[in-house]
């Protein structure tokens, strides 16, 4: 349910109305707007009716059912669009970035970290061209229990001083609920894959760190699905959530997925969180990944998330969707180019 106060309802009448419903058995999440506030309760749907009854305390202008099956991630409760800032305030060479609401941002770098010396000459080739977040993964949630698992902590301090070195933020994944804490030491954007998007311990865990998290869609799941995972991280008080298409399974086979660009224009429809693509594990195929991230941009992408590694065919994962430094700068190039005709900072 919303609970929408009046234009001047006092803080005393608002606060008296959190009272209230904390003791209905609800969660409060408003929104100070320049109005009015707004004030989504969420919990257990059966008990909603006696919500309704608070139409009548003061300072309250109506009381009105969500009717979505997600609240927080949906535009019932927030019209406005979300945007998500990074910022390392006091360290040398870092300006705050801001990553949706007209601001777009490429985030790039290999799909795992390999050593020092490639995460390293990754991070200098993508700062180069223009990418204002370095990722790789530490932590691999791979298919195989044989394929390289990643490099874990040493991985992550590895992303740390390349951070350092370039002034690139950090995103990567976490893959266990218990690897929360050790990875938020590190990242300023923690990943949670397309395996793991339906891992609602993860969710939770991810949804009571302080830092933003980026949700790939499943490789079978609907939009409907996705966004009720970034309701599991909301609900836990971590409104800063990216929404990823990252391609889905279909019958398909020349590409390793579909990358469904329809749901970038249809999340912007039903959500206010930003919304990323990945065309690298969207397509599995390097020809296509730039077309691909060019209609992405043109779809309205708030930003994308592209492999580069500086030698593919050495690469312990996803060589054959990793873009080589020139081609990334390419990418780049156009990107620009487009985001701004879309009316977008990059
Ligand atoms: C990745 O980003 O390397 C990755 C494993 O992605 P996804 O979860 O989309 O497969
Ligand atoms: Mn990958």
């Amino acid at each position: 349910m919303i609970i929408v106060m009046k234009p001047h309802a006092t803080s005393e009448q608002t606060e008296h109305v959190f009272e209230r419903v904390r003791e209905l058995g609800y969660q409060v999440h408003p929104i100070y707007g320049e109005q009015r506030t707004v004030i989504a309760c969420v919990g257990d749907e059966r008990g909603k009716a006696r919500l309704q009854a608070l139409e009548l305390v003061d300072g309250v202008e109506s009381v009105v059912p969500i009717l979505k099956p997600y609240k927080l991630a949906s535009t019932d409760w927030k019209q406005e669009r979300s945007a998500i800032t990074l910022s390392r305030t006091g360290e040398n060479g870092f300006s705050p970035i801001t990553i949706g609401n007209s601001h777009f941002v490429v985030m790039a770098g290999p799909c795992s970290v390999e050593s020092r010396e490639q995460i390293l000459m990754s991070a200098r080739q993508v700062k180069q061209a223009g990418a204002r977040i370095l990722r790789g993964g530490a932590f691999k949630p791979r298919s195989s229990p044989y394929s390289f698992q990643g490099l874990e902590e040493e991985g992550l301090k590895l992303l740390a001083e390349a951070r350092e070195a370039t002034g690139l933020y950090i995103i990567t994944e976490v893959i266990t609920p218990t690897d929360v804490p050790i990875v938020s030491e590190y990242a300023d954007i923690l990943q949670v894959g397309a395996r793991n998007m339906q891992n609602f311990a993860l969710l939770k865990e991810v949804g009571k760190a302080r830092k933003p998290v980026l949700l790939k869609r499943g490789m079978a799941s609907t939009l409907k699905d996705l966004l009720l995972s970034a309701e599991y991280i909301m609900s836990m008080g971590n409104y800063d959530v990216i929404l990823c298409e990252r391609g889905i399974r279909t019958f398909e086979e020349y590409t390793r997925n579909t990358c469904d660009l329809s749901a970038v224009p249809a999340l912007h429809e039903l959500s206010h969180l930003p919304v990323v693509v990945d065309p690298s594990h969207g397509t599995g195929v390097r020809s296509l990944v730039t077309p691909m991230a060019k209609a992405a941009v043109a779809a309205g992408a708030d930003g994308l998330i592209i492999e580069v590694h500086p030698n593919p065919e050495e690469a312990f994962s996803d060589g054959a969707q990793s873009l080589l430094p020139d081609q990334f700068e390419e990418l780049m190039t156009w990107v620009k180019k487009l985001a701004q005709i879309e009316g977008k900072a990059i």
